[in-house]
């Protein structure tokens, strides 16, 4: 009898052979794909700063798994001296596949077994000169740095596993075709394990691309070719992109990819997607293959034995290919420096400071640093609508023009820079990879209040905005995570609620301003966590899928991958206030525009003997806000919102903030401003809200409200896309009671206060 332990008995350094998985279905598969399968060495690299997950490598790679998963692998350890190890070796040589000489031959013979060529023309008939090309991959291996620089579109990219979370679509020209490129999700194998797997299954049965790009990361052969056998499996044209060849060629390997390409029938094309190598080469070759003169291509056919070691013997095949055509490298000189950062960057006492120290210090940079242009675009802004207020002559168009459009958009455009540096900073976690190990270290934290340790991705990108937030939870592979951490994310303050809470906190609170600004945020995040640990112990109480997760190896991000990113997003924001927060904006407007107050103003002025033209003039709005539409309808919920200390004018705001939070600003401007000039605009309004009676208690119960009720249209959009219309629904009802219910608990601590 062998001697069996479970991997996670095993200490920090310590190598194995993997003898056997146990557990089935979903979780075995996961655990395959990923490359743990009977043979293969696995070595344990750490543990997280909280003890779990424990990171290993195999197959030359990092991953992280949880302490339970471990335990249902069992090993066969590798003593620590090299007699030893060798003897061991011998002993269980029935594990090393690749050292077995019969199994070589076998393999042999499964390359020489071939079909001849494919001949399917059909497609260049169907499609004229028009290229169908999928890109397909593992997550990471450059498949959005290819497709930009393909294509030259301005796609997100990212070091994290999952950042491409839906389908991206190009089309580009080159030599007389037209190339429709599309960027499918990443994934590890094509099976219908996950949302991704079934996407790219999908695509390439229905959509039948002509050509299938295979990006393949050549840093991490094994694994990837993994899902390269699988697309064997499948009828369709392949071209592998060697991707990330820089990095093989640095480590010192040899890889002969012509004989590798020759023996599985797929042309192969060495790339550096991030410095666009041999980008030209492989659209060459996209077009040799479309039109059938490429020598390489034929349809093997691989034979992987008896059926129940049908997914290892994938592995099998692969490693005896790679046998042949792959020389590892002695030894890196690289990789003990890399393993010094990741100690420290990972460290048991260390890890956590440093994140946090990044957090703070993303944060100080948003808010901080986007001072400056935000001021530059504020007077801006101001200039342009007392320049408009004086060429144009008054009257209705005027009003919608620089109350309306102009004091709308503009209370909103001033978040731009914050934004920008908000996603440089995303971005550049992502992109070095360190995005992946703040999700290591979270996860035992996450697991606690039921989530996992992706999720926190989506938590902290909630911070910038919740839609792009709700989207990335598609990078959780099981749909309770999903569902769950989705519902939560509207939580996280999201920089469209960091203008109500600046105006309210100038307005009125003079001490500890940033305190209580934190306070609200951190108000957020308890929240989150409470309404996870209530919903993971209620709705959601069901067994969950293994924490697999890649760890990327760290890069150097490139200049142009983050400004592409960040760029991006600024674009997507611009273009969500080009839209949705303008056609708000003249709404409200119009609610408050129209109808006219008919009343004549000496009836409303005769009371007040002592009054200014001016402060006529004030009255004379306020009264036409509270007559029109939006000040009936807030009069209409005021009963609801009266518990809460909140009167018609919040009331209207709260309504108006419902098409994205930062329009409650732009309301409550347009409410309260009155007689002010645009270049004073928030001055002005928080002189005005000082006007008002309200407490500094109710002021904070409103800062909670608008923090916590309906998250805004677009968020309630996109869950309703990830997750259904019950749970859209489900969403807009339980934070709006549960605002209501938080407020109304704030305005009861009020007597504690005067
Ligand atoms: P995807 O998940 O497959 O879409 O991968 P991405 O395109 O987001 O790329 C992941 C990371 O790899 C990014 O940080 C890229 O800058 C980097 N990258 C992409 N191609 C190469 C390459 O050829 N060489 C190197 N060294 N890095 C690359
Ligand atoms: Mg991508």
């Amino acid at each position: 009898m062998h001697r069996h332990l479970s991997l996670a008995k095993l200490k920090n350094g310590d190598e194995a052979i993997i003898a056997h998985v146990l557990g089935e279905g979903a979780f075995r598969h996961r655990l395959t794909e990923m490359g743990f399968v009977r043979g293969k060495k696995v070595k344990v690299i750490k543990n997280a700063p909280f003890q779990d997950p424990v990171e290993y490598e195999i197959m030359g790679y990092k991953v992280s798994l949880r302490h339970s998963e471990a335990e249902l692998i069992q090993v066969v350890p590798l003593a620590p001296h090299l007699e030893e190890k060798l003897q061991r070796l011998q002993q269980f040589r029935d594990f090393f596949l690749p050292e077995d000489e019969n199994r070589q031959e076998e393999i042999a013979g499964e390359v020489a077994d071939q079909c001849p060529q494919r001949n399917d023309d059909e497609g260049a008939r169907e499609h004229g000169k028009t290229i169908h090309v999928a890109l397909v991959g593992n997550p990471n291996s450059g498949k959005t740095t290819l497709f930009n620089h393909a294509s030259g579109s301005h796609e997100r990219v990212g070091n994290y596993g999952g950042v491409t979370v839906d389908v991206k679509e190009a089309t580009m020209k080159k030599d007389g075709y037209t190339f429709k490129l599309f960027d499918l999700p990443g994934t590890y194998s094509i099976t219908e394990y996950t949302p991704e797997e079934l996407y790219v299954r999908q695509h390439l049965l229905e959509q039948k691309p002509d050509i299938v790009i295979n990006v393949v990361d050549a840093s991490n052969l094994e694994r990837n070719l993994y899902l390269t056998t699988q697309l064997i499996d499948m009828d369709v044209k392949v071209v592998i992109a060697l991707n990330m060849y820089d990095e093989l060629t640095a480590k010192g390997a040899t890889f002969d990819y012509q004989a590798l390409g020759e023996m599985i029938g797929i042309p192969i094309i060495p790339t550096v997607a991030s410095h666009g190598k041999g980008i030209n080469e492989l659209l060459e070759k996209i077009i040799d293959v479309y039109e059938d003169r490429d020598p390489t291509v034929r349809k093997i056919h691989i034979n992987y034995g008896t059926e129940d070691t049908v997914e290892d013997a994938h592995y099998g095949f692969i490693a005896g290919a790679l046998k042949e055509t792959y020389q590892e490298p002695e030894v890196n000189p690289e990789d003990n420096k890399v393993r010094e950062l990741d100690d420290v960057l990972t460290h048991r006492v260390l890890g956590f400071p440093i994140f946090l120290f990044f957090m703070w210090l993303m944060f100080q940079a948003t808010f901080s640093l986007g001072q400056y242009p935000m001021d530059w675009i504020e007077s801006g802004v101001g200039m342009l609508s007392d320049w408009v207020g004086t060429i144009m002559s008054e009257g209705a168009l005027r009003d919608l023009l620089v109350d309306g459009i102009i004091a709308g958009v503009g209370s909103v455009i001033v978040f731009l820079p914050n934004i920008l540096i908000l996603f440089f900073f995303i971005s550049l976690m992502e992109d070095t990879g360190y995005m992946a190990r703040a999700a290591f270290m979270m996860d035992k934290l996450m697991h606690k209040i039921g989530l996992h340790g992706k999720s926190f991705i989506p938590l902290v990108m909630g911070f910038g905005c919740n839609v792009p937030a709700v989207m990335a939870t598609r990078t959780l592979e099981n749909r309770k995570d999903r569902i769950l951490t989705m519902l939560i994310t509207p939580f996280m303050s999201c920089s469209a609620r960091l203008p109500v809470y600046l105006l309210i906190v100038s307005a009125f609170f003079t001490a500890h301003q940033g305190l209580v600004l934190f306070s609200v945020y951190l108000a957020g995040i308890l929240m989150a966590i409470l309404v996870a640990i209530v919903l993971s112990k209620t709705v959601f109480a069901k067994k969950e899928v293994p924490f697999v997760m890649e760890l990327p190896p760290y890069r150097i991000p490139t200049l142009r991958n983050t400004t592409v990113h960040m760029w991006h997003k600024g674009q997507q924001y611009l273009t969500k206030m080009g839209t949705i927060i303008l056609v708000a904006s003249i709404l409200i407007w119009g609610l408050s525009y129209f109808p006219q107050n008919e009343e004549p103003i000496t009836t409303i002025a005769t009371n007040e003997v002592t009054m200014s033209s001016q402060d006529v003039e004030l009255l004379q709005q306020a009264k036409q806000e509270e007559h029109s539409y939006i000040g009936q309808l807030g009069h209409f919920i005021e009963p609801v919102l009266l518990p809460l200390g909140f009167d018609w004018k919040m009331g209207v705001s709260i309504i108006a903030g419902m098409g994205a939070k930062e329009i409650v600003v732009s309301t409550m401007g347009i409410l309260y401003q009155a007689d002010v000039n645009a270049d004073e605009a928030s001055d002005a309004l928080i002189a005005e809200l000082q006007q008002q009676n309200y407490t500094p208690v109710v002021a904070y119960g409103f800062m909670l409200f608008v923090l916590i009720y309906f998250p805004c249209i677009a968020v309630i959009a996109a869950i309703k896309k990830e997750a259904g219309w019950s749970w859209a629904i489900f969403t807009m009802v339980y934070t709006t009671c549960l605002a209501w219910v938080v407020a109304f608990l704030v305005n009861q601590l009020t007597p504690l206060f005067t």
